[in-house]
């Protein structure tokens, strides 16, 4: 047997002994393997026929379908001729490329380089913070990752901690992490800007750590971009006045940009070459394809215009609307992902069987999703529904979750 060194940052068979039954509880319901098509713009249909509108899709601004992006993606294809020019990135890349990401660097006032998906992205560029390659010091610095940082952060821990010490802390714990910065002169935190079972990462307070001590920020801002901050520059990049030498921001373009891939965000110092040579997926793996590049572009035309400011407002109003109907515990925090906690992960997979039933698709969450006994309905808003879709929805909600709720008591009355 191995000695104990083994499972210090991640223990798969742990995580499938403990997570794996609620997924088979989720399949017996049929609430996982869905086979879909698309039915409308706003509403899908299963292979029986039933329709329903998915309120657990990543596209926050419903930009998914918008007709421009779409001719974007086929615009490139029958200009470049071709789905991909297959070779690293480093060696050869199409203009069209580079228009993107200049395109990219200018909505976000930041250096700005694409990927596959910001999780190639993230195992990218989190080895080379590890061994100080991405900070002026150039020195290893201490790693501490946030414990709810997103599985894409997590997953590459060991790789990091081959480099240099990776410690986790408590979710949002700033007293751990200045506790670090006045022990350590080299310490980098990794953490998400918006957390993929809601609440916010206290960027003002980091960026507060950082110009005190130098701390060095890598933050995953995936749930926010486009949807938030001036030409969608998201949560993160909008506490900031610049992206600085000391910080790194990725985000998925496949979410509210409505493109696909991955955009990391450099400051100022040459990084940029370290990281497209030395940064594992992103010098070995394919990088964005054509239709891809095409979609990308369309969308930053998009971000710079009105149609970006009012797909925005409009999920505003959605959230506000959604707030004032269905207490939850980010009401207020203007975002549009909502966890709705029940407790029970029979529960959590019985009330979203019930609500699929009825016409919306919210995904049950569990452990590891979400700690033990805290398990729930995950709800993503978004700008293209309208306000009656998110009253009805709104209702059905609560009337689903009073029916179980009584149906519990009246077990507990009877027994
Ligand atoms: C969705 C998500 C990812 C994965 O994005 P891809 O571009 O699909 O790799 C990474 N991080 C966070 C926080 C996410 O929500």
């Amino acid at each position: 047997m191995p000695d104990q060194a083994v499972h210090l940052h991640r223990n798969g068979g742990s995580a499938v002994r403990y997570g794996n039954p609620a997924w088979e509880a989720a399949r017996q319901s049929d609430l996982i393997d869905i086979r879909v098509d698309y039915a409308n713009a706003k509403s899908l249909m299963r292979d029986d026929g039933h329709e329903f509108i998915n309120l657990c899709s990543c596209s926050y601004l419903g930009l998914h379908n918008n007709p421009e992006i779409l001719e974007g993606a086929i615009d490139a294809i029958r200009q470049t001729g071709a789905l991909d020019l297959p070779i690293s990135r480093i060696r050869l890349r199409l203009n069209l490329l580079e228009e993107l990401e200049d395109g990219l660097s200018e909505i976000f006032e930041a250096r700005t380089i694409s990927a596959v998906t910001s999780s190639s992205a993230t195992a990218g560029v989190l080895p080379l913070i590890a061994s100080g390659h991405m900070s002026p010091d150039g020195v290893p610095p201490l790693m501490i990752f946030d414990k709810h940082a997103h599985f894409s952060m997590d997953y590459i821990k060991p790789i990091c901690a081959d480099e240099t010490e990776v410690v986790t802390c408590r979710h949002n714990d700033l007293n751990f992490v200045e506790d670090a910065c006045r022990k350590s002169p080299n310490v980098a935190y990794v953490c998400d800007g918006v957390y993929s079972m809601g609440g916010l990462a206290p960027i003002r307070e980091l960026m507060d750590l950082q110009d005190r001590y130098g701390l060095f920020l890598f933050i995953d801002d995936s749930h926010a971009l486009s949807l938030h901050g001036v030409t969608g520059r998201g949560f993160a990049r909008s506490c900031m006045p610049e992206v600085n030498h000391r910080t790194v921001i990725i985000a998925s373009l496949g979410k509210a940009f409505g493109g696909s891939g991955g955009a990391i965000m450099l400051g100022p110092t040459r990084s940029e070459d370290i990281l497209t040579r030395f940064g594992g997926p992103l010098a070995w793996s394919q990088g964005l394809n054509v239709p891809g590049v095409g979609a990308g572009i369309a969308s930053v035309r998009l971000h710079k215009s009105h149609v970006l400011t009012d797909l925005q407002a409009a999920l505003q109003r959605n959230i506000a609307l959604f707030d004032e109907l269905v207490p939850n515990d980010q009401a207020g925090n203007g975002f549009p992902l909502k966890v709705i906690t029940l407790g029970d992960e029979k529960k959590s997979v019985d009330v979203s069987k019930r609500m699929l039933e009825r016409g919306y698709y919210t995904s049950a969450v569990f452990f590891p999703i979400v700690k033990r006994g805290a398990a729930g309905l995950r709800v993503m808003l978004r700008a293209d529904l309208t306000e009656a879709d998110i009253r009805n929805f709104a209702a059905t909600l609560n009337e689903t979750i009073d029916e179980f709720d009584l149906a519990e008591a009246g077990a507990g009355n009877a027994a």
